[in-house]
C-alpha cells in the first residue's frame, strides 16, 4: 500500500498547469508581464515577473540547511498554507476527517473546517503537563480519519511531546492515516528533531518555519517535509506561482551564514530569557503554575487570567489569554527582549503590591 491511497483519488490524477518557459536573457514576451520594473523595485528578479512556478533555488537551500532531499520539500506560503494543502489533499469534504489534540494550535481546526472535513478531538492530558494520550488518540483513528496532527513544541502549552508516545502514534497509524508532526518552535527546544522518525514512516510529515527563529513572520515561509511521492502529490494541490519573489529573496539572505549566525544568537538568547521569565513567574503569587516550555513562549495558569492580561496591558503589553475551557486563566506569554521581560515582571510585582490598583 501507498501512503497516497489515504488521499484524494481525484487530485492523484489531477493535469498540472503548464508554465510558460522562462530561459534568462530572452525577452519575454509569453507571459502578459510588464516590461518595466515598478519605481522603488530593488529585488534582484525585477517585480514585473512572475516569480519562478516553483522557488527551485530557495527548495534547494533550505533542503541543506534542513539536512534532507530537495524531493522531499515543498514550499509554502508560511506552514499554514502547508497546514491547508495536506488537508485539502488526504481529506473529501462532507466524508474525511483529522484528528487533532486540544488545546493545540487553532488553525488545524480552520483549514478542515472550511474544507468541510470533520473533526475528532481528543484531549492532551491536562493533568500530566498536557502530555498526549496516545492510547485514546489510537483508538480514535477511524476510517474516516486522515491525518493525525501532533504540534511539538505544542503551542500553546509550550511542551514537547514524548518520544516514546510520538513513535507509537506513528507505528501504529501506518496505512491508516497521515501524521504530521507540527514542529514550529523546534528550533526553541531541547530534543532532537523527529527527522529520523519521519524518514523511516512515509506516512509521517513534518511541517517547518521561518516565522519564528529567524525573524521573517511577515515574509510566510513554512515548508512541508516528506516522503518525494507526498511532496509530488502535495504539488497537485498548491498551484505554482504562490510563492513571491521578495519572500524568496529574503529568505536566501535569512540562510546566510552571517544571518544564520545572528539568529542562532537570539535563540539562545530567548532560551536563557524563558528560563529566566519562568523562574520570576513562579515567584509571583497570582501564578498557580508555570508550564514546562520548549518554545519562544510560557503559558502560565493565573488566578484571574483576565486580570494578568489586563495588568499586563496597563504597562503596554499584550499577553493572550483563550476562550477554550481547557485553559480557563491560562495565559501564554512569548518570550521578548530582556528589556521586554523586565517590564511584564515589574508590571506583576507592582500588581502584587497594589500599586497599579
Ligand atoms: N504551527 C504552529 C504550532 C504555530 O504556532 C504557527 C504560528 N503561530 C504555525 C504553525 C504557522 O506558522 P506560519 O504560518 O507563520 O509558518
Amino acid at each position: 500500500m501507498s501512503v497516497l491511497d489515504l488521499a484524494r483519488p481525484e487530485l492523484r490524477a489531477i493535469r498540472p498547469y503548464v508554465p510558460g518557459q522562462w530561459e534568462p536573457g530572452l525577452v519575454r514576451l509569453n507571459a502578459n508581464e510588464s516590461p518595466w520594473r515598478a519605481p522603488g523595485d530593488t529585488t534582484e528578479r525585477g517585480l514585473n515577473v512572475y516569480p519562478p512556478p516553483r522557488p527551485t533555488m530557495l527548495t534547494a537551500k533550505l533542503a541543506a540547511h534542513y539536512g534532507v532531499d530537495q524531493r522531499q520539500i515543498l514550499v509554502t506560503r508560511g506552514s499554514s498554507e502547508a497546514i491547508d494543502v495536506l488537508i485539502r489533499g488526504f481529506c473529501a469534504a462532507g466524508r474525511d476527517s483529522i484528528l487533532i489534540t486540544p488545546p493545540t494550535f487553532d488553525m488545524y481546526r480552520l483549514y478542515a473546517t472550511i474544507q468541510n472535513a470533520a473533526i475528532t478531538r481528543v484531549p492532551l492530558r491536562a493533568d500530566q503537563d498536557f502530555a498526549l494520550d496516545a492510547d485514546k488518540v489510537l483508538a480514535n483513528v477511524s476510517a474516516t480519519t486522515k491525518i493525525v496532527f501532533i504540534c511539538s513544541p505544542n503551542n500553546p502549552t509550550g511542551q514537547s511531546m514524548a518520544r516514546a508516545d510520538v513513535e507509537r502514534i506513528c507505528r501504529e497509524t501506518e496505512g491508516r492515516a497521515l501524521v504530521v508532526i507540527d514542529e514550529a518552535y523546534h528550533e526553541f527546544a531541547e530534543a532532537e528533531d523527529f527527522g529520523a522518525l519521519r524518514a523511516r514512516h512515509e506516512h509521517v510529515v513534518l511541517l517547518r518555519t521561518l516565522s519564528k527563529f529567524v525573524s521573517l513572520a511577515g515574509v510566510r515561509c513554512g515548508l512541508l517535509i516528506a516522503a518525494p511521492e507526498v511532496i509530488e502529490f502535495a504539488q497537485n494541490v498548491l498551484p505554482p506561482y504562490t510563492f513571491p519573489t521578495p519572500s524568496i529573496e529574503h529568505v536566501l539572505q535569512a540562510l546566510s551564514t552571517d544571518s544564520l549566525r545572528v539568529s542562532e544568537e537570539r535563540v539562545a538568547l530567548l532560551k536563557r530569557e524563558r528560563g529566566r521569565l519562568s523562574a520570576a513567574l513562579r515567584a509571583v503569587p497570582d501564578v498557580l503554575k508555570v508550564y514546562p516550555s520548549d518554545a519562544n513562549f510560557v503559558m502560565v495558569k493565573t488566578r484571574d487570567g483576565a486580570g494578568f492580561r489586563e495588568t499586563a496591558r496597563r504597562a503596554g503589553i499584550l499577553v493572550r489569554t483563550f476562550d477554550d475551557p481547557l485553559l480557563t486563566d491560562c495565559v501564554r506569554i512569548t518570550v521578548g527582549r530582556p528589556a521586554d521581560n523586565d517590564l511584564l515582571l515589574r508590571a506583576l510585582s507592582g500588581a502584587e503590591r497594589g500599586v497599579d490598583a
